[in-house]
């Protein structure tokens, strides 16, 4: 008898779906706030799936974790302290970490469950987190951010997709407060999806930022298993173009994806996307 072959899919559009073939279910929980999967995928390795939707993978974690990290701390020339908000599964403190002028990275994470899963099941990603630079605060980073002033280099929103308690990392609000908690020359970014099925979405945040910052980029890279490979950043800084930096004075540091010949480049956009902004 044919051995059973078991299928996730998440589906990206009420109309598409992307699938790959699971060995393995590791874990599932229903946390208080989503329901939470720790999946072995043939194709990318153990996967991370919140609500259905892939957050990241052993195998192209590095696209993503790379680019919404290395694009804002090359663009700040010291950056000291730095904040993400969401971004339980530690990719992201990982690579701030490699930066050796950061004295503190603060992970702003509403749940608890998605660090514990993802230090016991993706200790790759999450191996940071427990660096003497790191510091986990258990909160709504939309609170967190609204109660601190003046206090970060730089922000990094690593949240899940504008659902549940992400819906209100999205709003115009938010990033005033982000503006707010921000020092006087002060940056942040923010993964806003895809800029083939979420161009209202890129809009909408490209021109709330716009109105606040005095520097707003929106930049693309190439994210495997997220819907449609191709995904937005939104940077918004107070002084420093990511557009000015000079390239040449970029430290290599271990990545794969991010260098600094490709710093200046990933803000070069197709026709559809600057059409999205304009
Ligand atoms: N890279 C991923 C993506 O784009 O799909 C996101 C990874 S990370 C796992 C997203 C995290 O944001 C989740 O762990 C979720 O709990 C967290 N999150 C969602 N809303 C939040 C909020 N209001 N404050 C803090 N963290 C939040």
């Amino acid at each position: 008898m044919a051995e059973m072959e078991l299928w996730f899919t998440e589906q990206q559009t009420p109309d598409l779906g992307f699938t790959c073939k699971i060995t393995r279910t590791i874990y599932t929980a229903k946390t208080q706030y989503q329901d939470l999967a720790i999946l072995e995928t043939k194709q990318f390795g153990r996967m991370l799936v919140l609500d259905g939707a892939v957050q990241t993978t052993i195998a192209d974690e590095f696209c993503y974790h790379e680019l919404i990290s290395h694009v804002p701390l090359f663009t700040h020339p010291n950056p000291k302290k730095v904040a993400v908000i969401g971004g339980g599964d530690g990719g992201v403190i990982r690579e701030i970490l490699k930066h050796d002028e950061v004295e503190k990275a603060y992970l702003i994470e509403i749940d608890r469950e998605v660090i514990e899963a993802s230090k016991k099941y993706l200790p790759e990603i999450s191996c940071a987190l427990d660096d003497e630079r790191a510091e986990v605060i258990i909160t709504d980073g939309i609170k967190f951010v609204s109660e601190n002033k003046n206090m970060f280099d730089v922000i990094i929103v690593d949240s899940t997709d504008p659902v549940g308690p992400a819906v209100g990392l999205f709003q115009d609000s938010f990033y005033k407060a982000v503006f707010e908690c921000l020092k006087e020359d002060g940056l942040f970014v923010a993964q806003t999806e895809s800029p083939f099925y979420d161009q209202e979405l890129i809009k909408n945040v490209f021109h709330a930022v716009k109105s606040i910052f005095p520097i707003t980029r929106l930049y693309l890279g190439f994210i495997p298993t997220y819907p449609s490979g191709l995904w937005s950043f939104t940077l918004g800084s107070k002084k420093y173009d990511p557009l000015e930096v000079d390239i040449s004075k970029i430290k290599r540091i271990d990545t794969k994806y991010y260098n600094p010949e490709l710093h200046k480049a990933l803000f070069a956009l197709p026709t559809f996307v600057q059409e999205i902004i304009k």
